[in-house]
């Protein structure tokens, strides 16, 4: 049994499109192989000031992973890829890799750890219009409406 699910991943420090697609070769050798990839989109930082703006984008794996398994790896890939610091209480800094689960089949998930379906990402054009591209018809499970209509909205 495997559960769709959707990841945001995001860059703004040192070589950006090298980092997102060494990201996805890591989450493809975890996971599986990657099902969809939507293309990579430069935004501007979001919640902190940076001279340096983001590459983001969105990647579809199918996966036997419970959820917190899912963190756990996204987590270990994160390090591995040279992420040090965590924000916490809404600071928001430079990063060498962000990688937030955004969906995770229909389930919905409320624990210390781990909020899924991701609690921001109706806020966010730069997770919305990579995410589009690949699950547009998507149902958000606790909104109870397209990604493409949430893009819409925002
Ligand atoms: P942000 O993504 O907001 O910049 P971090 O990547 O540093 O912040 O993550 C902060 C914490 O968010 C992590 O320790 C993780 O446990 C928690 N978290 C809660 N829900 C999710 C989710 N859906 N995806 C990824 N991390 C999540
Ligand atoms: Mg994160």
């Amino acid at each position: 049994m495997t559960t769709r699910v959707y990841l945001g991943l995001g860059t703004n420090i040192g070589n950006k499109k090298e980092n997102l697609t060494r990201a996805i070769e890591k989450l493809s050798l975890a996971l599986g192989e990657c099902k969809a990839l939507s293309s990579f989109i430069e935004t501007e930082p979001w919640g902190f000031n940076s001279c340096n703006s983001f590459l983001n984008c969105a990647a579809a794996f199918d996966t036997g992973l419970s959820p917190l398994e899912l963190l756990d790896t996204t987590e270990r890939i994160e390090r591995e890829l040279g992420r040090t610091a965590k924000s916490s209480n809404g600071n928001y800094h430079d990063r060498v890799i962000d990688i937030d689960i955004l969906l995770y089949g229909n389930t919905i998930i409320k624990s210390e750890r781990l909020t899924v379906p991701h609690p921001l990402m109706q806020q966010r054009r730069f997770v919305l219009e990579p995410l589009a591209e690949i699950a547009s018809d998507t149902i958000h499970p606790v909104l109870a409406k397209s990604i493409k209509q949430l893009l819409n909205e925002n």
